[in-house]
């Protein structure tokens, strides 16, 4: 396809997103329209009545706007950024004769495509990558010469058309919406959807379930990351020409969506079991109770009942409803793990590993409670050295940790004692040290 450009350089600045061959000048480009084919599909506007008589409406609607009427002056003097052209060398107005019924085309063919496309898989990538090729095709013109002919009036029928065609399911409608208001509105700042992105992807880190052991290892790589980019630099398949698509909110968020359908599919206790690598499912089910509980506690209690009285009462009540069964959840399993547990903290440890266990536990041992520590584990605090000889030596000096004759068995002891993972990775890490 030939593509009629004309540059007025004072410098060379970026590549211009829809064509690696054309520059954005500082000064300005100007480029003429060119033509687009329709795509093909089971919809066909040559022998459909309403897209016949569609596109004979535009066509007129838009050769009487190029045209002029009694009240309103034609292109290129129907507005004070238009007529600015007269003043360019290159400006031919009989180079856009053919606009009016070339723009009446292009929103037949994107009314057409939308409708051929919105069922498919790729529907919305189909559709946008036509969209983009159209918005192309409308050329550029000089700076201070206003928009490319019509390309408002493409936006506007193309979202009436879209509006208007009931078989398109309203998610999918919204999501094109959003796309046209992108180009739409030049002045929603970049910044703007950028911090809208990180937002939408932080408060996505936060729910997201990383606690639970399955998800714990791989919680850092999302950490790092800030997924800005759908997706790797993409085709447009009607353009050929390669471009990396910056997300917006709902692509984000659809992306978001199957990532976690993803992360949830692919690490589960089904799969473990499969493994055999389920070793541990009570632990698992005590974090799947207590992970459930925090979710909903960070999403929050809202009430939007019109009596102000009526809101906190709702929000208590639904709150009780959900204590209540997070206890109801929790004891059971509580119970079971208690032999695990609980009960083994009556076992008999020497004043040493009480010392290291309550250490590792950030409960503090002092001279005030040392007995009761003692006893807890059927020793004998004699002479009073519980604290003085094991826990003040631990908190003063870290390397009583692993330097003594017996730290290894010491640590591997307790190691029983507690249940919460990171403190084991920390007891592991001394464990290594250990002569
Ligand atoms: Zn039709
Ligand atoms: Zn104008």
């Amino acid at each position: 396809m030939k593509r009629h450009t004309t540059f007025f350089a004072d410098s060379v600045k970026t590549i211009n997103f829809c064509n690696t061959q054309m520059f954005e000048v500082s000064g300005s480009v100007f480029e003429l329209p060119f033509e687009i084919r329709p795509t093909e599909g089971e919809h066909d506007f040559n022998k459909c009545e309403n897209c016949q008589n569609n596109l004979k409406e535009l066509i007129n609607r838009l050769t009487e706007k190029f045209e002029g009427t009694k009240d309103k002056k034609g292109f290129p003097f129907c507005c004070t950024y238009h007529v600015n052209l007269l003043n360019i060398k290159q400006f031919d107005r009989a180079s856009f004769t053919e606009v009016p019924v070339m723009v009446a085309h292009k929103i037949i063919y994107t009314s057409q495509h939308i409708k051929n496309n919105f069922e498919s898989d790729n529907w919305y990538k189909i559709i946008t990558d036509y969209m983009e090729n159209i918005i192309c095709s409308f050329g550029q013109m000089p700076k201070g010469c206003g928009e490319a002919l019509f390309l408002s009036d493409y936006f506007d029928y193309t979202t009436n058309l879209l509006k208007g065609c009931e078989d398109v399911p309203p998610n999918k409608k919204d999501k094109l919406m959003e796309y046209i208001n992108l180009y739409f509105k030049p002045n929603k700042k970049a910044t703007t959807d950028f911090n809208v992105l990180i937002g939408t992807y932080e408060k996505w880190l936060k729910i997201f379930p990383f606690e639970i052991s399955y998800f714990s290892n791989i919680k850092q790589h999302f950490e790092k990351q800030l997924p800005i980019l759908n997706g790797k630099p993409e085709v447009n398949m009607y353009s050929g020409i390669a471009k990396a698509k910056m997300h917006t909110k709902s692509s984000l968020t659809e992306a978001l969506i199957s990532l976690t359908n993803d992360l949830l599919t692919g690490l589960n206790g089904l799969i473990l079991y499969e493994k055999g690598q389920l070793t541990d499912p009570l632990k698992i089910k005590m974090e799947l109770i207590i992970n459930s509980r925090k979710m909903k506690l960070k999403q929050g209690y809202y009430n939007s009942s019109p009596n102000e009285e009526q809101r906190y009462r709702n929000i208590l009540k639904e709150w009780f409803k959900d204590e209540k069964k997070f206890i109801d959840e929790i004891s059971p399993v509580m119970k079971e793990l208690s032999p695990q547990l609980i009960k083994t903290e009556t076992d008999k440890l020497s004043l040493r590993e009480i010392a290291l266990l309550y250490y590792f536990k950030n409960e503090k041992i002092t001279i005030g409670n040392q007995d009761t520590f003692a006893e807890k584990h059927q020793q004998e605090n004699a002479g009073k050295k519980l604290y003085s000889d094991h826990y003040k030596r631990i908190v003063e000096d870290g390397k009583e940790i692993y330097q003594h004759k017996y730290s290894k068995k010491y640590l591997e002891n307790i190691k029983s004692y507690i249940a919460d993972s990171d403190t084991i990775k920390k007891i592991d890490s001394f464990i290594k040290k250990c002569n």
